[in-house]
């Protein structure tokens, strides 16, 4: 059995003889020079024993490259398996992917299971300063590579892959941090300057984002680089390790509920099969732990929930410490914790996971393939995406849907369909040539329905992150559900891209043919894709301008919002058109005379210019906020900015700028801060501000006051009710992320393309908090929820539906020469809600034109 470790220094053995001959093979202790938890390894140290172990014993442990950070580390996994294993690796892995087809008999799979191993992969780091996992993945791999008695016989049984840092700029981060914050001795005290991380903090990635929400969405370059690779492992089993409050103790699986339906029993009779050997290695230590409390498994774009999505048992493992814990801190109840300690815990916790799988490995290969094999079971057979109203949107959801690995058809003539709409789309039976088609029998047919059935079936009383997400509502596209598959003549739809991937961009800059003679000028629908497009072609002092009606020209409509880019002032028309990317959106016009509605030359259009952008950040600021701006601004809309510190707006730092954006903050942000802002929008200024910014800085700029709670004599009774009563309560009164539809103004050029599905007073929204803003003739409602409001998707109480029915979503108002612009939510929230990137977009490029 297994031997006690110390806590504090480990006497490390020389290289056992199963590797004599293999070259020597060191310890991390005696690879890094120092013991383990007596300092941080950064990312080049964890990466260089990696490639010790790969180099040491390259018969049973391969190191792969499989991306680079956006700060340019690299990412890579360390693969162990038993020599003969490791010599036909491919051939391995590609039985084992057979496993996952819904096809394969199950004598096919018994067989496969019977002889193959099953797939181990444990991922280590995701978020940044919960630093002590991959200081763990290094002893796991010493382990493992040297057939230490904790692991004996496993390789007989699995591979193991080992992602030792899923985030290395966070923990980089981190780690440099607290190397120019200890003095000579770690400080205990939890007072001590060490144990406060910097704003941002290690946690997030470059860009900010947190990569454990990012799974699903797939916006950050560390997770498309980790999924882009992950069917080639299709684990049986993954592990992300975590780190939570210092003062706790340990968390493994099962999870808390509540527990996302759509997973069958076979997830969670495996998730007790781990914790029960968890507890088992826990408890032979001595070591305190919990299960079923805390961590759920409900949200789709985790490191558990979304490889259990693919059969794969997903589970995150806490160990208590984080970002406050440095090397060793001081806690209340009178124990120090150290990091020494912390990463023993996720070693132990990591090999135990690894036995109990080796133990198991043919009913957990067998139940993998019957995962599959019942992959559709309970679902509809596919889901629609009607692309006639949306098609830029309809596009833009089954790129991500490919990002996803899953397959997506698309029908080759018109069809007819008894399909059941997405509530809040119209029903339809007649569906035209394009149509997309998902169907749920396919290897990642249950990631698919996860991400757009209309709603997840919420069924416990607390959740720990938002309650709803479903894709056609993000996307702002028309779904339908079928229980059997039309005859559409489908084809697997070709390859789309995301707005911010590098391919998407691809074809922009290409030297276009000129025609012998320019047109009147081009169209382009409003879109993203269009604001894409239209930054390049504003920095190049093109001439944009956009049409604030709807017409009819050149046989089709062109709604308000539709951008008009005339012969008249720019010179080599087509060429800057095709070189900003939109020759494909473009659609040229021979005349200004439009026979239904305004003319090309009306007044009532916009001139747009390409806006001074500064965005605020800094501490007070939401990283994950601010992160999702620069994402956005920098990588999806291609639009330069200046990050301006929170703290060092005063009455000089704005000058010169066209828009400033305020993303979320923290308490009421600082006053001289807001006094040079509204000085700033007094003359001039268009001020877009979202989530808590909008609520102090709209009320302190612009008077626009959040709705709020009527005050009807509640407060008393409420104060004396009993601790099960308030928790109910707090659960009703919490908007934990729910997706609620929208009334538009569709005159107001904010609205522009904001509908959803091409319509123009509607479209929906994730709300979160339950606080909007309290409507008043003084200020526009661009987009406001309708009375009588009723959920779409997720949890939300029925006070709360009454209290946000007609409050204001989106409110702007002009203060004296300038604008205020305000988001109820963040609109660009973890880059998930595509269909309001448009408004915001909007609220960028026309706002200060407005
Ligand atoms: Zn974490």
């Amino acid at each position: 059995m297994r031997t006690m470790r110390s806590l504090v220094l480990m006497v490390v053995l020389a290289t056992p003889t199963a590797l004599a001959g293999q070259g020597a093979l060191q310890s991390p202790e005696e690879y890094l020079g120092y013991a383990r938890g007596e300092r941080f390894t950064d990312h080049a140290g964890v990466v260089g024993y990696m490639e010790h172990v790969a180099e040491a014993a390259p018969a049973v442990a391969v190191l792969r490259r499989y991306g680079a950070t956006e700060e340019g580390r690299p990412l890579v996994r360390l693969v162990v398996a038993r020599a003969d294993r490791m010599a036909e690796l491919e051939a391995v892995l590609e039985r084992n992917r057979r496993l996952a087809d819904p096809s394969l008999s199950e004598v096919e799979a018994r067989r496969i299971a019977s002889s193959n191993p099953a797939v181990v992969y444990l991922s280590y780091g995701v978020h940044g300063s919960e630093s002590s996992s991959s200081e763990a993945a290094m002893w796991t791999a010493w382990d493992l590579v040297r057939g230490a008695e904790e692991v004996a016989g496993v390789l007989d049984s699995v591979i193991v892959v080992l992602d030792p840092a899923l985030n290395p700029d966070g923990r980089d981060r981190y780690v440099s941090f607290y190397r120019r914050a200890r003095g000579v001795e770690p400080n205990p005290s939890p007072e001590s300057r060490e144990h406060f991380e910097p704003w941002p903090g290690g946690r997030y990635n470059h860009y900010l984002f947190d990569l454990n929400r990012d799974w699903s969405w797939l916006t950050q370059r560390e997770t498309r680089a980790r999924l882009a690779t992950w069917a080639m492992w299709m684990p049986q089993v993954h592990v992300d390790f975590h780190e939570m409050g210092y003062t706790s103790t340990y968390f493994f699986f099962p999870p808390a509920t509540p527990v996302n339906p759509i997973f069958p029993s076979h997830t969670m009779d495996w998730s007790e099969h781990f914790g029960r050997a968890n507890a088992a290695a826990f408890d032979e230590q001595g070591w305190e732990y919990f299960t079923r409390q805390s961590f759920d498994l409900f949200y789709p774009g985790y490191g558990d929930s979304w490889p259990s999505l693919l059969g794969g048992i997903g589970m995150t493992y806490e160990q208590a410490g984080g970002g406050r814990a440095g090397l060793v801190i001081e806690r209340p109840d009178g124990l120090s914790l150290t990091l020494a300690e912390r990463s023993l815990h996720h070693w132990v916790a990591g090999e135990s996971t690894i036995r109990a799988a080796a133990v198991a490995k043919t009913r957990l290969l067998e139940s993998f393939a019957r995962f599959h094999r019942e992959v559709d079971q309970g679902l509809p057979a596919g889901y629609l995406i009607a692309p006639d109203a949306a098609p830029d949107r309809a596009e833009a959801l089954v790129a991500l849907l490919q990002d996803q690995g899953v397959t997506v058809e698309e029908s080759g003539r018109a069809f007819r369909s008894d399909a059941t709409p997405h509530p809040g789309y119209g029903q339809r039976s007649d569906f035209p040539s394009g149509t997309f088609l998902v169907r749920t029998r396919q290897p990642r047919g249950r990631l698919a329905a996860a991400l757009l059935q209309p709603e997840a079936l919420l069924e416990a009383s607390y959740s720990y992150d938002i309650s709803a997400w479903s894709l056609p509502y993000a996307y702002g596209v028309e779904a339908h559900a079928v229980e059997r598959v039309p005859d559409g003549a489908w084809a697997q739809a070709s390859r789309r891209h995301r707005v911010f991937a590098p391919e998407a961009t691809a074809g922009a800059g290409r030297a276009a043919s000129t025609p012998a003679e320019e047109p009147y000028g081009y169209l382009v629908p409003p879109g993203l894709r269009a604001w894409r497009g239209l930054v390049p072609f504003l920095a190049g002092d093109g001439r944009a301008l956009v049409m604030e009606e709807p017409f009819t020209m050149a046989g089709r409509d062109w709604p308000a919002g539709t951008i008009f880019l005339p012969r008249h002032g720019n010179e080599g028309l087509s060429s800057r058109v095709a070189a900003a990317g939109l020759a494909d959106r473009a659609t040229p016009v021979a005349t200004g005379l439009v026979p239904d509605g305004n003319d090309l030359g009306t007044r009532d259009r916009i001139a747009l210019e390409l806006p001074r952008v500064a965005v605020l950040t800094g501490d007070n600021v939401s990283p994950t906020s601010y992160g999702a701006h620069w994402f956005f601004l920098e990588r999806t809309l291609g639009l330069p900015f200046d990050a301006v510190p929170l703290g060092h707006v005063g009455p000089e730092t704005l000058e010169g700028y066209d828009v400033v954006v305020a993303p979320a903050m923290w308490g009421r942000g600082n006053g001289e801060a807001t006094d040079a802002l509204k000085d700033w929008v007094e003359r001039g200024g268009t001020l877009v501000a979202v989530d808590g910014a909008a609520r102090s800085l709209g009320s302190a700029i612009a008077g626009i006051t959040v709705r709020e709670r009527a005050d009807d004599g509640e407060e008393l009774a409420r104060a004396l009710r009993s601790r099960e009563q308030r928790e109910e309560e707090r659960w009703r009164e919490d908007v934990p992320g729910t997706i609620l539809p929208v009334s538009l103004d569709p005159a107001n050029p904010l609205a522009f393309g904001f509908g959803a599905n091409g319509m123009t007073s509607r479209s929906f929204v994730l709300h979160a908090g339950g606080q909007a803003f309290e409507p008043e003739e003084g200020y526009e409602s661009v987009a406001f929820f309708p009375e009588g409001l009723s959920k779409i998707s997720g949890v939300i109480s029925q006070e709360n539906l009454e209290l946000l029915s007609r409050s204001t979503w989106l409110a702007t108002k002009r203060v004296r020469r300038g604008r205020v612009i305000l988001f109820a939510d963040d609109p660009l929230f973890r880059h998930l809600w595509y269909a309001a990137f448009q408004a915001y977009a909007n609220a960028v490029l026309i706002g200060p034109a407005m």
